[in-house]
């Protein structure tokens, strides 16, 4: 028959010509593919079934003749049909004339086959790097079908197409993870770089203002006969300590020193923090601790720790202008991480904000902010192995989770 055979190519072809640009055009591929299967080799349905655990096999696609379209199906059990299970771990295609018969698929005809009106079958593995990974099945409905060496070599070239869609969605998907992972390294190399240039003119700038400092202490003196000229001169001074502590922030921000990560319990830490803590907030304000009855121990350098727990509360507190309750929790989320929670239902940050939150000197209380609070805790977490989770709407509040590895080699 030359001319099945022409068909049998030019669906081939067609096979081989879909494509996919992004791994969330898989779902598409396979319906294409499922299609151009089924209008090939005449049959009802034809269902892409993927693996998703050791058994449990989910309906991606089914693609249904009659009624020229795509439905659901409930997923398969496959550890309920030993058999089938078998032969498609051990069998190029599970070729079921009669599907009611055949050793490999009656198991199915109580619970499936008789209910779906299906007799014949075709089903081929898909594999991929030599795992099963899934399964395409032809299904004919009404009558036992004598499937032909073509049929079955066609449905294989599906099935080993549909193996090449899958392990390229694969291939997409971990270039797109690793396009992400540039992303934040890139960011990371940003940080680094101005953190240097801060450190080094921060030195500078410091020795700077403690000589304006000091000159202003000893103008107050001499102006000791002139009172305003001696609030002048002690305006100098507090200007100048308010920037001596911006110039600390930056220290801080830029410390490329070691850390000294030491077994500490976060709990303890945040508990010791909270005198300090309720004299950055107002009396409008409630803090609320939340820990667990034991130890949460985790190896960290403590005094990091605290700024994390400090610039967070700090910004928690400026969220909350008329006043609310700051919220700081520790816990276990398991063995291997501890999690630190601060939240607000402040004024909450709009997308805009929450997409330069991270970026050094990134403020938008005018004057009154460093924007260096937030670059901070960032920069700790990542030293530290952590993530990040900022979750915020306008209106809605603030919520900063942290986790940490609890036995971090740094
Ligand atoms: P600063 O507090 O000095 O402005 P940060 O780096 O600590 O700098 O924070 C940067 C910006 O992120 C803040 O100016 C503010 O707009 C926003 N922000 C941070 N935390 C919160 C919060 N809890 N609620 C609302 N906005 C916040
Ligand atoms: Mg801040």
């Amino acid at each position: 028959m030359p001319d099945r055979r022409i068909r049998l190519e030019a669906a081939r072809l067609n096979l081989a010509r879909i494509g996919m640009a992004t791994p969330e055009d898989l779902r598409r591929a396979l319906e294409q593919a499922a299609q151009v299967s089924a209008k090939t080799l005449g049959v009802s349905h034809v269902g892409v079934w993927l693996l998703s655990g050791e058994t449990l096999c989910t309906c991606t696609v089914l693609y249904d003749t009659l009624q020229e379209g795509f439905r659901e199906s409930e997923p398969l059990e496959l550890s309920e049909y030993p058999a089938y299970f078998e032969a498609l771990r051990t069998s190029r295609a599970i070729a079921a004339d009669d599907a009611w018969k055949d050793p490999r698929t009656r198991e199915m005809r109580a619970s499936y086959l008789e209910l779906a009106g299906v007799r014949a079958m075709l089903d081929v593995p898909i594999l991929v790097a030599g795992q099963l990974v899934g399964v395409v099945c032809h299904e004919q409905v009404g009558q036992a079908r004598a499937w032909t060496t073509e049929d079955i070599d066609f449905a294989t070239s599906v099935a080993d197409m549909l193996a090449v869609l899958i392990g390229q969605a694969a291939r997409l998907r971990a270039e797109h993870a690793l396009d992400v992972q540039e992303e934040i390294l890139a960011e990371m190399r940003r940080m680094e770089a101005l953190g240097r240039l801060a450190a080094g003119v921060a030195h500078d700038f410091s020795n700077v203002l403690l000589a304006i400092s000091l000159l202003s202490q000893r103008l107050k003196l001499r102006l000791s006969e002139d009172p305003e000229g001696a609030k002048m001169a002690a305006n100098i001074g507090s200007e100048t300590d308010r920037g001596t502590r911006l110039v600390r922030q930056l220290l801080a921000f830029a410390r490329q020193e070691k850390t000294t990560p030491v077994f500490v319990d976060l709990s303890e830490v945040v508990a010791g923090l909270m005198p300090l803590l309720e004299t950055i907030v107002t009396s409008r304000h409630a803090l609320a601790l939340d820990t667990p009855e034991g130890p949460v121990t985790l190896r960290a350098d403590r005094t990091q720790l605290e700024q994390i727990v400090m610039n967070l509360v700090t910004n928690a507190r400026d969220a909350l202008p008329d006043g609310g309750t700051i919220r700081v929790s520790v816990t276990e989320t398991d063995e291997n991480e501890a999690q630190l929670v601060v939240s607000d239902d402040g004024v909450g940050m709009d997308e805009e904000t929450q997409s330069r939150v991270f970026e050094p000197f990134f403020t938008t209380k005018g004057g009154r902010g460093t924007g260096l609070g937030m670059s901070t805790v960032y920069g700790i977490v990542k030293q530290s192995n952590g993530h990040l989770e900022l979750t915020s709407a306008p209106g809605e509040g603030t919520t900063v989770s942290i986790h940490f590895p609890r036995n971090a080699d740094n």
